[in-house]
């Protein structure tokens, strides 16, 4: 009996140490294991800030160059479409006449109105063509640059100059003026010839509008010729530059006067026909865009085709 109490009190004994030892070692490796995983769980966490980090910045620096990307593309894309649509539908010369006001007449835009119209164009990225940049736009798709017009001013109005070319220097467009020769020096309500020589120097086309204003479909294929060539000659004398185009007076042509156009010397000339300015209707024949005195702000945007 008392043996059999013994060996159960070793037995439960030996129990009671192997727990407890065990249960130490348990204890130990716990928290050693607790720091090492709390050592490690730091470092993962540590290295996870920092991978955090770098992976933000890349992720930040992909989406930037992403967005760039995007931006170029877009513009891109813009520019392409853009291209095309002009490409297409050519090129929209505006055509006026004197910047002045005066009621009732239509062909007159007052220079008010004439100022916010060329705000307008600045402010909405518009490039204003001189005729030989017109030449090549029509002629290369690749000349064409982005939002292209041509600001075109019959007559040679004395207003042109002391209207229209502060304007256009204030904004920092540029013009093209066809001009009725036999007026310049005779009277105030004209350009003479110094104003002219200026505003070419400045960057300004200087065409022709003929020597007196001749509906040319009315004339003989010399006369056609004649005042055609005159007018170029004498432009050419004034501004010491080549005269390349000119604007039909009245828009009036026919197919002698276009023949007339070409053996004189020009490169293009310009009807008063409503449109956009497309080589393929005409290189002697182009369209243009009237602008008048009573179009509104609404009118002038959609005559743009904005
Ligand atoms: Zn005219």
């Amino acid at each position: 009996m008392k043996k059999n109490i013994l060996t159960q009190f070793i037995g439960i004994s030996i129990l009671v140490i192997v727990v407890i030892i065990g249960t130490g070692c348990n204890n130990n490796q716990k928290s050693n294991n607790a720091r090492v995983l709390l050592s490690n769980s730091s470092a993962i966490e540590n290295q996870e800030v920092k991978g955090e980090v770098d992976n933000d910045l890349l992720l930040s620096e992909q989406k930037e160059q992403y967005e760039s990307n995007k931006i170029f593309h877009k513009s891109k894309q813009k520019q392409e479409k853009s291209l095309k649509v002009y490409k297409e539908k050519g090129i929209p010369v505006l055509m006026y006449h004197s910047i002045g006001f005066e009621p009732k007449n239509d062909l007159k835009v007052s220079k008010e109105k004439f100022e916010v119209q060329m705000k307008y164009l600045k402010d909405n990225g518009y490039t204003t063509l001189t005729m030989e940049e017109l030449y090549k736009a029509l002629n290369y798709a690749e000349e064409i640059p982005e939002k292209p017009v041509v600001l075109s001013f019959d007559d040679g109005y004395r207003d042109n100059y002391t209207e229209a070319y502060p304007a256009l220097k204030r904004y920092d467009l540029k013009g093209t003026i066809f001009v009725i020769t036999d007026l310049i020096d005779k009277s105030s309500a004209y350009l003479n010839s110094s104003q002219i020589k200026e505003m070419s120097d400045y960057g300004i086309s200087i065409e022709s509008h003929t020597v007196y204003h001749e509906e040319l479909n009315l004339l003989s294929y010399d006369r056609q010729f004649k005042t055609l060539n005159r007018s170029k000659k004498d432009l050419e004398g004034i501004t010491n530059k080549e005269i390349i185009a000119v604007a039909y007076p009245v828009g009036k042509y026919n197919e002698k006067a276009i023949k007339a156009v070409s053996e004189a010397g020009y490169k293009m000339a310009f009807t008063t026909k409503y449109g956009f300015a497309k080589k393929n209707s005409g290189i002697f024949t182009l369209s243009r865009i009237r602008i008048n005195g009573s179009d509104s702000m609404e009118t002038f945007k959609a005559k743009l085709g904005a």
